[in-house]
């Protein structure tokens, strides 16, 4: 990875043909993606670090299809992680499969749940094997640079120094999140959807007679997901939507006695809750952009469209996302020119998967996870659930939904670059 700066372009201002701001994973992505085409890239992350413990892990079959076509099925593999075949959903009265991948045609059927981190460092490392990319942690994108008619033509952003620096892009692309600061310079607001809940997301340790896998647990008035991560859960706890405060100003005992009243088996380790400080709270949001593009600026992940975390699949539409833009922009970043029909394009091939995605959420939060929170028995919505369920195709839909998702994309961008030898400190796969 190039660590010097970019081409000097004027004093104090370099030049890239593409800048991105933000390192999630649109944003590690879509800089692997343009590098190997040769496109001299440059992302800047306001972190340090990739150190992301309050964010998911989910990488769905769709996600895993790209790595293998990207050539890094095995190091990915190599990564520590868990993998599930199958969501379920323990009830009162019994346990519902919501999701079997192992009934679809995929090369990969499960979801493996890798520490986000491992993930981007993957990605990143990657993409520093092409000499035209160049990753700058500790930088934090303030504003957009503004040209002729107000285009957008690269940014500025603040070192970990405090210093303040300008870059000039051909096109600018916002990896920068749900709260992303780059919308919000250019006057973007998304279109809000509401959701009936936010969720707290905390851990407790696993011991040996736990059940295996992934799991909901729902009962009137509460849901929790738990998430298989080894040696520990991750739990994410359910709220109704604003109650955060008001939870927290009750004794922490109040969620220990709740969660092992739902999970008895939790009962023995409620304690690791030392206070309010080892949850975390995140609001949940669902939204989206109208338009995902001004002039020199192309929005894409989160910062487009913030996902419900239902089926966890905000990491994938976000992949999904750069693969779509790294196809459809690597040909005109080539040449230097990036029209707003070719930013446009993008949005037109992602709508669509981003609506429906968006639609079965709201569908889902509405009928189900809404009137559960408010105490309502949830086999009102999960017995027709089930006798649809027992319908061959129909079944496999939440599957597919979740795992694969609509239009799924496939890597189109050539490699153009030649890529230096691996770099990254870690073992070879196999090894
Ligand atoms: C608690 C929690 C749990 C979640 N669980 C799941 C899950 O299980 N599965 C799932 O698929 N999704 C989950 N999500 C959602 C998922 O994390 C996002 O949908 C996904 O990460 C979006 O990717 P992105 O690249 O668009 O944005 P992000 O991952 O949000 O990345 C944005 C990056 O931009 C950086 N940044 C922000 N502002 C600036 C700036 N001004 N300058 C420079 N850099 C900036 C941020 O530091 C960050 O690294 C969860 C989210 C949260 C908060």
């Amino acid at each position: 990875m190039s660590t010097a700066p970019a081409r000097e372009h004027a004093v104090g201002t370099e030049a890239v043909t593409c800048a991105i701001a933000g390192c999630g994973p649109a944003g590690a992505l879509l800089g692997l993606l343009l590098a190997r085409a040769g496109i001299d890239v440059l992302v800047l992350e306001k972190h340090e670090d990739f150190f992301r413990d309050f964010r998911g892990d989910t990488i769905h079959p769709s996600t895993i299809e790209i790595m293998e076509e990207l050539g890094l099925l095995d190091e990915l593999s190599a990564l520590p992680q868990q993998r599930t075949g199958r969501l379920e959903a323990v009830t009162d009265t019994g346990t519902a499969t919501l999701a079997d991948f192992g009934e679809l045609d995929l090369r990969h059927p499960y979801i493996a749940f890798v520490p986000q981190w491992d993930f981007l460092d993957l990605l990143t490392d990657e993409a520093g094997r092409y000499p035209t990319f160049t990753l700058r942690m500790g930088a934090e994108v303030l504003d957009v640079r503004r040209g002729g008619g107000g285009r957008v033509t690269g940014v500025s952003y603040r070192d970990r120094e405090g210093g303040t620096h300008e870059v000039d892009a051909t096109l600018t692309v916002a990896t920068d999140g749900r709260g992303s600061d780059v919308r919000r310079s250019v006057g973007l607001v998304p279109v809000g959807y509401g959701a009936p809940m936010d969720i707290l997301w905390f851990r407790l340790s696993r011991s040996h007679g736990d059940r295996e896998g992934t799991f909901g647990r729902i009962t009137a008035g509460r849901f929790v997901a738990m998430i298989d991560r080894g040696d520990y859960w991750q739990v994410a706890y359910a709220i109704p939507k604003g109650a955060d405060a008001e939870l927290r100003a009750q004794s922490i005992d109040t969620l220990r006695e709740s969660v092992a009243d739902l999970m008895p088996f939790l009962a023995d380790r409620t304690h690791e809750l030392r206070g309010w400080d080892d949850v975390r709270s995140l609001e949940v949001q669902v939204n989206r952009l109208r338009r995902w593009h001004v002039p020199g600026l192309l929005l894409i992940g989160d910062a487009a469209h913030a996902m419900s975390p239902i089926g966890g699949v905000g990491i994938n539409l976000a992949i999904q996302d750069a693969v779509a833009a790294a196809n459809l922009l690597a040909e005109p970043l080539r040449r230097g020119r990036v029209t707003e029909r070719a930013l446009a394009r993008v949005r037109r091939r992602r709508w669509l998967p981003t609506f429906v995605t968006q639609t079965v959420q709201r569908v889902v939060q509405r009928r189900l996870l809404g009137p559960v929170l408010q105490g309502e028995r949830p086999g009102a919505a999960l017995g027709p659930l089930r006798r649809v369920a027992r319908l061959g195709f129909v079944r496999r839909l939440p599957a597919r939904l979740v795992g694969v998702g609509v239009l799924p994309e496939h890597v189109r961008t050539p490699v153009l670059a030649e890529r230096a030898p691996d770099q990254s400190g870690r073992p070879p796969v196999g090894a």
